[in-house]
């Protein structure tokens, strides 16, 4: 191999690299990464405030609950002392009569709040299964998700390794100052410094070649720069019938 293919052949390599080096970037900043570690935050978050409601709602039913206990302690003590004959004021025995009245007319609207106040607390009960399910299931997919993410990256850390050592072999067999220079174009062309010469054309810059110069690139090991873009040029294999 020429030291102009070998220069060709470490900016492939180095191309390579930069390409993995994207690709890693890629995979960390996953956008399916970032959704689904959003929907399963929503979820985690939708838990906890059904959790506080059902805690809140069910306060509440408690509160309904001893209130009417406590009328049914007041009807039983005023139906005790209706029915033990202790009272035989008629007046007295009529205000018991509506107290009984208005007691009860005040438990059966209570139990009815009761009653719909423990569906509620289902309903929400319910909700918070459905949703615990879901937290699940994408706990799960996110798992999965990182498994795959971190066996890529280890996939590709492996390549990394190997294209890097390649590259430092390459570099090895190719003369310092021409290195050198390759990497000072590098710095304005990036990862397009040495050029195919096809048909007497620069493929860097799609401009034609003098003649002259198409026939100096024969002769084996020259460094020859193209006159217009002044990327390195390599007489490619098929370029050989210019
Ligand atoms: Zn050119």
């Amino acid at each position: 191999m020429s030291n102009i293919e070998l220069l060709k052949e470490l900016q492939e390599t180095e191309r390579n690299i930069q390409k993995i080096k994207q690709l890693y970037t890629d995979l960390q900043s996953s956008k399916e990464l970032a959704d689904k570690k959003d929907g399963l935050n929503r979820s985690k978050v939708f838990i906890e405030k059904k959790e506080e409601e059902i805690v809140t709602e069910k306060k509440k039913l408690r509160r309904m609950e001893l209130k009417n206990e406590t009328i049914d302690e007041e009807l039983n003590e005023i139906n005790s002392s209706l029915y033990g004959g202790e009272v035989s004021n008629t007046k007295e025995l009529l205000q018991m009569e509506k107290k009984i009245k208005v007691l009860s007319g005040e438990k059966e609207s209570l139990e009815e709040l009761i009653l719909s106040q423990m569906e509620k607390i289902e309903e929400h009960e319910k909700e918070l299964e459905k949703e615990k399910l879901k937290e699940k299931e994408q706990k799960a997919d996110l798992e999965k998700l990182v498994a795959r993410i971190r066996e890529e990256s280890k996939k590709l850390k492996s390549d990394y390794d190997n294209l890097k050592e390649e590259a430092e072999k390459l570099k090895s067999q190719i003369p310092l100052e021409q290195l050198e220079r390759y990497k000072r174009l590098k710095k304005s062309l990036g990862f397009n410094v040495v050029a195919d010469v096809n048909n007497g054309i620069c493929l860097g810059c799609q401009v034609s070649l003098s003649s002259s110069l198409v026939g100096r690139l024969y002769t084996p090991d020259i460094e020859l720069n193209c006159e217009n873009c002044g990327r390195i040029l390599l007489l490619s294999k098929t370029g050989k019938k210019v």
